[in-house]
């Protein structure tokens, strides 16, 4: 087989990465080299930021005489990924933009883009996933972080639904009645774990009634300051109150994923994003939670899938770039 290149790029809301991406064969890829800029909001500054991003592919490609077949990008956005359409991208300001069209015409490449959440999940299953574990077809990806992003690869395929690019896995309902969420819902998985609402929450607690918690003395009493490392800190101290709000993080996480196991059967859950780190804290009451709530014969000792499910905490940052190179290669070359 020909040796295939593609460029992959992470338009992000504060900064855009680039990664060339060599495909080997239809499972292997390799991220040959990456480097990154600031990215440039707003959406009066759209087309100037395609054209910033053209001119970095244009320049890599001269330095290391290499030619692109195709191209990938993830945008964190709500997107139309068969259009290849930004619908609506709060972090970098845009809305309603044909970034396919433009970007294929500024390139002269094949372009697909999606949600950067799905194609971290991609760029996880084949850098990482895939080479611990080979014959895994099915996995579900979190990505934990200030919100909660997720995604779906099954059967080895990203799952995509019609019209937007799905898999918003942080708006899966855990609270019936629940706090308004930002997307205008009550109770998402979002409005209790993402790092933004789980700290906030605590701090609207400790502000409402005194607690006994070593977090006001962490905080020097400005809870302000309050974040999730300093709640790692505190339950790392054995702090009984950290210790409960990461168990009822661990059973909302949970909640979801036995949905997700009922529906996908997934092989392998993903935790990526910086709240993973705290998974020692978490993690156990997600695995109880979903052994709580699976369907009653997938929950019998003798049943392989809970025996063999895997929970995997994923580091490192750059699955972003590798995804979107996979998922242009995987779309256009094989
Ligand atoms: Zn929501």
């Amino acid at each position: 087989m020909k040796v295939n290149y593609a460029i992959g790029i992470d338009i992000g809301g504060t900064e855009t990465k680039f990664g060339i991406i060599k495909c080997e064969d239809k499972n292997n890829f390799i991220l040959e080299h990456w480097w990154s800029i600031k990215t440039i909001c707003g959406q009066k500054n759209a087309e100037y930021m395609l054209d910033v991003i053209v001119n970095e592919v244009e320049k890599i490609k001269n330095l290391r005489s290499i030619k692109f077949d195709v191209c990938g990008v993830a945008v964190a956005a709500l997107l139309d990924f068969y259009k290849g359409h930004i619908i609506y991208a709060p972090n970098l300001m845009w809305g309603n933009l044909k970034l396919k069209n433009l970007l294929e015409k500024k390139l002269g490449l094949p372009v697909i883009i999606d949600n950067d959440a799905n194609i971290a999940t991609l760029g996880i299953f084949y850098s990482k996933i895939k080479h611990k574990y080979p014959k895994v077809k099915n996995i579900v990806c979190f990505t934990l972080g200030t919100g909660v992003g997720g995604g779906v690869v099954y059967k080895g395929e990203l799952l995509h639904g019609e019209i937007f690019s799905a898999t918003e896995l942080g708006h899966i309902t855990v609270e019936p009645d629940g706090e308004l969420c930002g997307c205008g819902n009550r109770g998402c998985l979002e409005r209790y774990i993402g790092a933004r609402w789980f700290v906030n929450n605590i701090i609207k607690e400790l502000k409402k009634k005194k607690v006994k918690t070593i977090i006001y003395k962490l905080v020097n009493n400005n809870l302000a300051d309050l974040n999730t490392k300093i709640l790692y800190d505190a339950a790392e101290k054995n702090d009984k109150y950290s210790l409960h709000k990461w168990k009822l993080f661990g059973k909302y996480l949970g909640i979801a994923i036995s949905n997700l196991v009922n529906i996908f059967a997934p092989e392998v859950i993903v935790f990526t994003g910086g709240v993973a780190n705290a998974y020692k804290f978490f993690l156990p009451y997600t695995i109880q939670e979903v052994k709580n709530r699976v369907w009653p014969i997938i929950k019998d000792v003798k049943h392989p899938l809970l025996q063999n499910m895997k929970y995997e905490v994923v580091a490192g940052q750059n699955y972003g770039v590798i995804g979107a190179g996979i998922l242009a290669i995987k779309s256009f070359l094989l």
